[in-house]
């Protein structure tokens, strides 16, 4: 089924895409929870962290390696910034379609409620 996300990689909605490669899509999140709010989106629909294969990992790996380029980018580097997926309801997973956020520029509690 085609997500949001889908979407905003086929430019059928706008979205503040701030990184885009042939695999990769990375955009502001509609309702930022910290000062930086990255969502970063494997062009290829996942649905949850559940779905990943061994063909995947390079594509996982490169979805952090964006993560820092941008966190480096947004100047979140050196106070600290966090990567998250979540997946499917208790993990708080609204999109089925895996996206890796980069949130910082405050500091950020732990553990999550
Ligand atoms: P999650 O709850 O982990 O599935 O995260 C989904 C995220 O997508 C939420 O933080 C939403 O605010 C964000 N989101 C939903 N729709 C859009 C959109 N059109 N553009 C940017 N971010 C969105």
């Amino acid at each position: 089924m085609t997500t949001i996300f889908d979407k905003i990689v086929n430019r059928e909605i706008p979205a503040d895409i701030i990184f885009e490669d042939d695999d990769i899509i990375a955009f502001n999140d509609i309702n930022p929870q910290a000062p930086v709010h990255i969502l970063i989106v494997p062009k290829k629909r996942i649905k949850t962290l559940n779905d990943i294969s061994i063909e995947d990992e390079q594509l996982i790996g490169r979805m952090f390696i964006v993560a820092k380029f941008l966190a480096n980018k947004t100047n979140i580097s050196e106070s600290g910034y966090r990567t998250i997926f979540n997946c499917n309801d208790d993990g708080g997973q609204t999109v089925n379609h895996i996206h890796l956020h980069l949130l910082g520029g405050r500091p950020l509690n732990w553990p999550p409620g």
